[in-house]
């Protein structure tokens, strides 16, 4: 069987979900938001009152974490089911974030969420979105891409989104997030951030989503 894979790794705000997005509606093939599933988990430990930095108690979190997925068919994107609870939004707020990149720091709860993730692959084919797609959950996908923008960037696009929806967010405030999450996520021990050798990288910083999405499918033309 060949379930084939493309993964989308890069930090927050590169553009990852925007690309996943529209390969899986040109391909027609599945998606793996990872990001998502370290988000609820994150939220499940704050419900559970268990510290972020509390292994022991987190590792059997994530073994045993009810999450589904099910598919939105109005929106056409997943929802986030927590314990039976729509947590779709709540898990996108930055204070979510901040968490998730805790708990995904600690490296015997991210072995407890590797079968979990490499479930989603199937006969159809998968884009996993996330950090260490093609260094660690799927070394062996066909495709691998990996999206980076500068930090002043990425915090623009949150700030345009946010702010886009009546939120009160600052800029300098935004920058600080991203940077720090940066921080946790290239320089933790296991898994850090990092292109896998045979990724291609791209820099969206000057580009749009439209650009962008052009330059994933000219990799994906040769590579087949
Ligand atoms: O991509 P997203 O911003 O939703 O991810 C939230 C956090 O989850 C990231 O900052 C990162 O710390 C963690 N994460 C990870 N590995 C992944 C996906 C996300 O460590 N594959």
């Amino acid at each position: 069987a060949a379930m084939p894979v493309i993964t989308v790794d890069g930090p927050s705000g590169s553009g990852k979900g925007t690309v996943c997005r529209l390969l899986a509606e040109k391909l027609n093939w599945e998606v793996l938001d990872s990001g998502a599933i370290y988000r609820v988990l994150a939220l499940a430990a704050i419900h559970h009152h268990i510290e972020l930095d509390n292994e022991e108690a987190l590792v059997p979190l994530a073994a045993n974490l009810d999450v589904q997925f099910p598919i939105d068919h109005e929106t056409k994107s997943c929802k986030v089911i927590l314990e039976g609870e729509d947590v779709s939004l709540t898990i996108r707020n930055e204070e979510v974030g901040a968490a998730a990149s805790k708990v995904a720091a600690l490296p015997r709860v991210r072995e407890a969420l590797l079968r979990r993730q490499r479930a989603f692959r199937t006969e159809a084919g998968l884009i996993a979105d996330g950090r260490d797609m093609g260094t660690v959950v799927f070394p062996s996908a066909e495709v691998k891409i990996y999206l980076t923008a500068s930090a002043e960037e990425r915090a623009q696009r949150r700030f345009d989104e946010l702010n886009g929806r009546g939120l009160d967010v600052t800029l300098s405030g935004l920058l600080a997030d991203i940077q720090a999450r940066d921080e946790r996520d290239m320089n933790r021990k296991v898994a850090p951030l990092i292109p896998a050798d045979d990724a291609i990288v791209i820099d969206t910083t000057i580009l749009n989503a439209e650009e962008v999405f052009n330059e994933v499918q000219k990799i994906l033309e040769q590579a087949v």
